[in-house]
C-alpha cells in the first residue's frame, strides 16, 4: 500500500471529519520531531476539521534539554585543556547565557561529532584532553550510548548525560491544569524500543487515547482517526497503528542495556520544569564517566529560564504553535534562533518555519512525486 496515495489520503481525512461532527473542539498532541516534519511537510493540519487540533508537545530531544545542561557544558568548554563535543544542533542552542556556539567565539573548546563513538574516538587520539560527551536523546538514543559505556573507555572521557524518556513527559502535560490534551499520538521510534504496553497507564490513569503512529502520511491520519473514534466511543486505551514496526513489549535487549547503564531520576526539561522519573543518570558503577561526578560539579536545583521573550515552554507544553509566538520569523528564525525549538532540525518552531508557506496538501498521486502534487489544488 501507498501510504502517501492522494486517493488514500483523503478518505482517511474524509472519515475523520465524519466522526468529528458534533464533537467538542479536539486537541492531539504528538510528541516526536519526525511527526511534526511530517504533517507540516504533508500539509496534513489544512485536512482536518475546524474543531480538531493536532498540536506538538515535548518531542525533540535538543528542544527539551534544560538550560543548566547548557551552562555546564559552556562551563565545562571554557576549561583548560577540556574539549565539549555535541552534535551541530547542539552548539546553537541557548543556555542562561549563551549557546556552545558563543563560547567557542570566546575561545572555548568544542567539537562537533556525528555520534559518541566519535567522540570517543577524539579522545584516545588526546590523551592530554578532558573530553565531555553531551549525550542527548530519548529511548531510541540512550542504548547506543549504554552500548558504548559498557565497552572499555578511555579515562579521559565523560558525559553529560541529557537522556530522558518519554511516557513521563506525557504524563506530566496530561497532569497539568492549563493544559487540555484530548489523546496522543505516542511516537513511533521511541515505541520501537519501550513497546507500546508502556501507555498503557497514560491511557488508563488519564483517561485519554493513545495510538502508536508510523511516519506516513496516512499512518499518521489513520492514528488520528483512532484517536477520534476512541473520542467518539468514549474510550480511552492504546492502539498500535504502527504495528509494521511496533510490539506491544520491549525490546528485551536494548530495554536490558539501559538499565545495565542508567538510573532513571527526577530531570528537569526545559519549559515543563522538573518531571518525575524522567531522566537518564549513570548507574554506580559508572559514575566515573559522569561529568558532574568527575569534576565534581553541582546540578541545577531549579530550572534555569533561556531567554526570556522565547515561547518554547508554551511550545512544548501543546498551549500555542510556534507561529503563535510573536518572535517567529522575525526575531527569531533558523539563522538567529532565540529557543532551541528554531534550533534543531526536529523543533516544531524550526519546521514549522520551513513550511509556513505550505498551505495545502502535498501527497503523492500514483507515479507522481509527493512534491509535485496538491491535493485540492
Ligand atoms: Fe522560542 Fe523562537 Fe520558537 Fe518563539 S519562535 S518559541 S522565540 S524558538
Amino acid at each position: 500500500m501507498d501510504l502517501r496515495d492522494k486517493r488514500l489520503v483523503a478518505s482517511l481525512a474524509k472519515a475523520i471529519a465524519e466522526v468529528c461532527k458534533g464533537l467538542a473542539h479536539l486537541k492531539i498532541m504528538h510528541v516526536c520531531g519526525t511527526h511534526e516534519y511530517v504533517i507540516s511537510r504533508f500539509g496534513l493540519r489544512h485536512l482536518l476539521p475546524d474543531n480538531l487540533e493536532v498540536i506538538s508537545g515535548p518531542g525533540c530531544p535538543v528542544c527539551c534539554t534544560p538550560a543548566s545542561d547548557i551552562d555546564t557544558l559552556v562551563n565545562l568548554s571554557l576549561r583548560k585543556n577540556v574539549v565539549v563535543t555535541c552534535f551541530g544542533d547542539m552548539l546553537r542552542v541557548n543556555g542562561s547565557q549563551m549557546s556552545l556556539a558563543e563560547a567557542k567565539a570566546r575561545g572555548a573548546n568544542t567539537k562537533i561529532v556525528y555520534s559518541i563513538l566519535d567522540a570517543v574516538e577524539f579522545a584516545r587520539e588526546h590523551e592530554d584532553l578532558e573530553v565531555i560527551h553531551s549525550a542527548i536523546g530519548f529511548e531510541t538514543t540512550a542504548p547506543t550510548t549504554a552500548a558504548v559505556l559498557t565497552n572499555s573507555l578511555p579515562g579521559n572521557f565523560s558525559i553529560l548525560s541529557s537522556h530522558r524518556i518519554i511516557p513521563p513527559a506525557m504524563d506530566f502535560i496530561l497532569s497539568q491544569s492549563d493544559t487540555c490534551i484530548d489523546g496522543f499520538i505516542a511516537p513511533g521510534h521511541v515505541s520501537v524500543i519501550i513497546g507500546a504496553n508502556a501507555y498503557k497507564s497514560v491511557a488508563k490513569i488519564y483517561k485519554r487515547p493513545v495510538v502508536v503512529s508510523g511516519f506516513e502520511p496516512a499512518d499518521i491520519l489513520y492514528s488520528i482517526y483512532l484517536i477520534t473514534r476512541q473520542i467518539k466511543k468514549k474510550q480511552a486505551k492504546v492502539e498500535n497503528e504502527y504495528s509494521r514496526a511496533v510490539d506491544w513489549q520491549p525490546q528485551k535487549k536494548a530495554i536490558a542495556m539501559i538499565k545495565r547503564t542508567f538510573d532513571v531520576t527526577d530531570s528537569f526539561w526545559r519549559g515543563l520544569g522538573k518531571i518525575r522519573q524522567s531522566g537518564l543518570i549513570l548507574r554506580k558503577p559508572l559514575r566515573r564517566f559522569d561529568c558532574f561526578y568527575k569534576f565534581k560539579l553541582k546540578k541545577a536545583k531549579e530550572e534555569i529560564v533561556g531567554f526570556r521573550h522565547c515561547r518554547c515552554a508554551d511550545v512544548l507544553k501543546g498551549k500555542i504553535h510556534p507561529d503563535e509566538c510573536p518572535a517567529f520569523g522575525h526575531a527569531c528564525n533558523p539563522e538567529h534562533p532565540l529557543g532551541p525549538c528554531m534550533v534543531s532540525y526536529e523543533g516544531s518552531c524550526a519546521i514549522f518555519y520551513s513550511y509556513r508557506n505550505n498551505k495545502k496538501l502535498k501527497v503523492r498521486a500514483k507515479g507522481v512525486k509527493a512534491h509535485d502534487s496538491k491535493l485540492g489544488g
